[in-house]
């Protein structure tokens, strides 16, 4: 299993890269223009690319009715051992499995061409992290809008046991109605049996449960996600991770520590304060239930938006 001190290979972007990925040396050759799978029921035309992780590239594609969708690409050479075929088939298996209007929908699998491909739904605006950049941080309006859609997609994973365990402002996109979309499974976990552990470490620094560092004797669970959820809270109303800090191993000392603090300059009501607080709390069964989350004075005071104007890429939006 990758260790917490693996991450420190990137010192220069501590909160990016993910634990537990597979990372394929050389750029991998593009995908066909027309993208098919073996046995001829799929076809579509790859018009443009999205982006990449640590595991695959995403693709923007058409199938033939115009339809465009995202495409993500794995090549079957990166499939070298048997944990990292594994990984793949979880994914797929996991994210297959869910149908929830703010999770990215997945609609195909197949493979061809010495690949797999994985046929989503495409998000077009991107993510919250590239949101974030651009307004540095958001109003405590548009943190409740983000914020409940991103529960209500949590609370149906883990309805139906599954741990998403890698929440974060770069895994969560938004369609073209500002509506959230949380994608990337690929760190996902099932819960087989009830009151089962998980024991592998993983997860992305910045976002990660101290349990999962620290305990990893007794292991996690669905508590992990609602640590990311509070962690995403205080990103999105302050503009950058509690935890943040130089260096991969400085974040997680933070984080053992419990050591974050609301910064002067960047003020937020005493509610987002208190919600943040009791989110962050370090022992899993102290964390509030997510239904809890959505009822907390924080959600139920102030003003609650119909949705987000596309203007709100680019500047606050006045919703007086
Ligand atoms: P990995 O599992 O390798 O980390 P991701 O699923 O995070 O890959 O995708 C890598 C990048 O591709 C994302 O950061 C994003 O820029 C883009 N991307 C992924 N899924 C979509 C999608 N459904 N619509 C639009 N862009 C996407």
């Amino acid at each position: 299993a990758t260790t917490p001190q693996k991450a420190q290979a990137k010192p220069k972007q501590p909160s990016s890269p993910p634990l537990q990925r597979q990372n394929t040396k050389a750029t991998p050759p593009s995908p066909p223009s027309i993208i098919r799978d073996r046995r001829g029921q799929f076809q579509f035309q790859r018009v443009g690319f999205l982006g990449e992780g640590g595991f695959a590239r995403v693709y923007e594609v058409e199938d033939l009715r115009g339809t465009r969708v995202a495409c993500k690409v794995v090549t079957e050479s990166s499939l070298t051992t048997k944990k990292t075929k594994t990984k793949l088939y979880a994914e797929i298996r996991i994210h297959g499995s869910l149908s929830h209007p703010n999770i990215v929908a997945f609609q195909e699998c197949f493979e061809g061409d010495n690949n797999v491909y994985m046929i989503l739904e495409l998000c077009p605006s991107g993510s919250l992290m590239d949101m974030l950049r651009r307004r540095r941080r958001f109003t405590e309006a548009e943190t409740r809008f983000f914020l409940v859609q991103i529960i209500g997609a949590c609370h149906y994973m883990h309805t139906h046991q599954v741990i998403h365990r890698d929440l974060k402002l770069g895994n969560i996109f938004l369609d073209g109605k500002m509506n959230i979309k949380v994608g990337d499974f690929g760190l996902a976990a099932l819960i087989e049996n009830p009151g089962e552990r998980k024991k592998t470490i993983c997860g992305t620094p910045n976002y990660i449960a101290p349990e999962v560092l620290f305990d990893t004797a007794n292991g996690h669970s669905f508590e992990v996600d609602t640590w990311s959820i509070g962690v995403i809270l205080y990103t999105l109303v302050i503009g950058r991770p509690p935890f943040q800090t130089k260096d991969v191993k400085a974040i997680y000392k933070r984080i053992r520590d419990n050591d974050y603090e609301f910064p002067a300059e960047r003020p937020i009501s005493p509610e987002a304060q208190r919600l943040i607080q009791h989110i962050l709390a370090p022992k899993p069964e102290e964390r509030p239930a997510l239904l809890d989350v959505v009822h907390d004075v924080f959600f139920t005071q102030g003003t609650f938006p119909p949705h987000i104007p596309a203007s709100a890429h680019d500047r606050a939006p006045d919703f007086r």
